[in-house]
C-alpha cells in the first residue's frame, strides 16, 4: 500500500479471546471477526474491523453497548456506509450495524400533540431512507421528497443531517430514541439537538460521554398530509434531476467536501482548479460532478485520501479556501 498512512497505521486488535467468545455466545444476530469494511461501504475500500456485529433486537444492542462500556471497548455504529472512508488500517473495536433489523415504519396521527393536518412517522434506524421516502409518497405525506435519491439508512441520515438544497433531516425530525454509551435507552427531543450543515451536535447531557456517542435506534418525523398526485409528480422531477447531475453507478460516497458557506460550491471550485478527471492510483475526480471522488475499481483508501489532500491543497492555493470533508474518515 502507498500513501501517508496506507500501510503504516496498523494498531493491535482491541478484542481478546474472551471478548470474542462473549460476543459469539451472547449475540444471536450476525457476528464476524476481521471483517473487511470494503464489503460495507459504498467506496468499497477499507480493510478489516476487529468485530462486525448486527444485533437482532434493541435488547441485544443494549446488552452489547453496556458490556462494551463496562469493559472499556470501543465501538462505532454504521448504517449503509455511504458516507464513510475507512482507512487502510481498518477499524479497531466493534462495528455495530443496524441495517439487518431495525427497519419498521409506523404512522401516528391520533396523539394529542399533533396539529391538524400533521402526521408523526416513527422509523427504526436501519430502515433505508429511500424506503421512508417511498412510504411517504404512497401515504400522501409531504416533507420527505428532499431526501429522494440519498442512499443510506435513516439512522445515518439523521446522524449526518443529510439533505439537499430542498431540505434536511433536521428540519423534519421531531424526536430520536437513542441507546446511550452506558446501554441505557433515552428519548431526545429536537430542541436538545443542534443541527447544522451535514452535522448533528448533541446537547450537554450526551456530550459528557464524548468521544463515545449515542446510537440512534429510532427517529420520529413530523410530516403533513398532502395531495398524493402532487407529491408523486414532485418526486419524479427530483429523481430525474438527480440522475442528470450526479454519477449514478460509480463507487463513491457522494459529495466528498462540504460546500463553503458562501460563494462557489465545492464542485465549482474543484472544477475551476482544473481538477476534473484528476487521478491518483485507482481514485479519480468524477468527470460528471467534480465534488465526487470515485473509486475506479482498484483504489485503496490511501489513494482516495491522497487525492482528497491534493484537492484541498490546490483549492487553498488558488482561492484561499479550505475545503472540509463531508465524508467521515474513520479507522
Ligand atoms: C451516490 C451518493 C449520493 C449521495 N448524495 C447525498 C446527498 O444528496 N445529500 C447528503 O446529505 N448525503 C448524500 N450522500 C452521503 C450519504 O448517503 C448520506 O450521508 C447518508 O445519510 C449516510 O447514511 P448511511 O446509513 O450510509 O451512514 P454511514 O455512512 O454508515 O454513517 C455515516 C455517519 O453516521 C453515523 N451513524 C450511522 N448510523 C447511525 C446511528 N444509527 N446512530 C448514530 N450514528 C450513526 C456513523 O457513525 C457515521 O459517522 C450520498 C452518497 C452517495 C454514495
Amino acid at each position: 500500500m502507498s500513501g501517508k498512512w496506507g500501510g503504516k497505521c496498523w494498531k493491535p486488535t482491541m478484542l481478546d479471546r474472551d471478548s470474542k467468545k462473549w460476543l459469539k455466545d451472547t449475540v444471536k444476530g450476525l457476528v464476524k471477526f476481521d471483517e473487511p469494511m470494503s464489503r460495507h461501504t459504498s467506496f468499497k475500500v477499507g480493510v478489516s474491523a476487529d468485530a462486525f456485529v448486527a444485533p437482532q433486537s434493541l435488547k441485544e444492542l443494549k446488552t452489547i453497548v453496556k458490556w462494551a462500556w463496562e469493559n472499556d471497548l470501543e465501538y462505532m455504529v454504521i448504517g449503509d456506509g455511504t458516507n464513510l472512508l475507512v482507512k487502510d488500517c481498518g477499524i479497531r473495536g466493534i462495528v455495530l450495524v443496524l441495517t439487518r433489523g431495525f427497519k419498521d415504519i409506523l404512522t401516528k396521527d391520533d396523539s394529542k400533540d399533533i396539529k391538524e393536518g400533521d402526521v408523526k412517522v416513527s422509523v427504526m434506524a436501519g430502515c433505508r431512507l429511500q424506503a421512508l421516502c417511498r412510504y411517504a409518497i404512497e401515504k400522501g405525506f409531504k416533507g420527505m421528497n428532499f431526501a429522494l435519491g440519498i442512499p443510506g439508512s435513516v439512522g445515518g441520515a439523521v446522524a449526518m443531517n443529510a439533505g439537499t438544497s430542498a431540505g434536511t433531516m433536521g428540519k423534519v425530525l421531531d424526536m430520536v430514541k437513542v441507546v446511550m454509551p452506558t446501554g441505557r435507552e433515552k428519548e431526545i427531543k429536537k430542541p436538545e439537538i443542534n443541527f447544522s450543515y451535514r452535522k448533528l451536535t448533541w446537547g450537554k447531557e450526551v456530550k459528557r460521554f464524548y468521544p463515545k456517542k449515542p446510537i440512534i435506534v429510532e427517529s420520529r418525523f413530523c410530516l403533513t398530509k398532502g395531495d398524493p398526485i402532487k407529491i408523486k409528480k414532485e418526486a419524479d422531477d427530483i429523481v430525474k434531476c438527480r440522475r442528470e447531475k450526479q454519477p449514478q453507478d460509480s463507487l463513491s460516497a457522494g459529495c466528498f467536501f462540504k460546500n463553503p458557506l458562501s460563494g462557489k460550491t465545492a464542485g465549482e471550485l474543484i472544477e475551476m482548479a482544473g481538477l476534473k478527471g484528476k487521478r491518483i492510483g485507482g481514485a479519480k475526480i468524477s468527470e460528471i460532478h467534480a465534488n465526487f471522488i470515485v473509486n475506479c475499481g482498484r483504489a485503496s483508501a490511501s489513494d482516495i485520501f491522497t487525492l482528497k489532500e491534493s484537492v484541498q491543497e490546490k483549492v487553498s492555493e488558488m482561492f484561499n479556501i479550505d475545503l472540509e470533508p463531508e465524508v467521515k474518515i474513520v479507522g
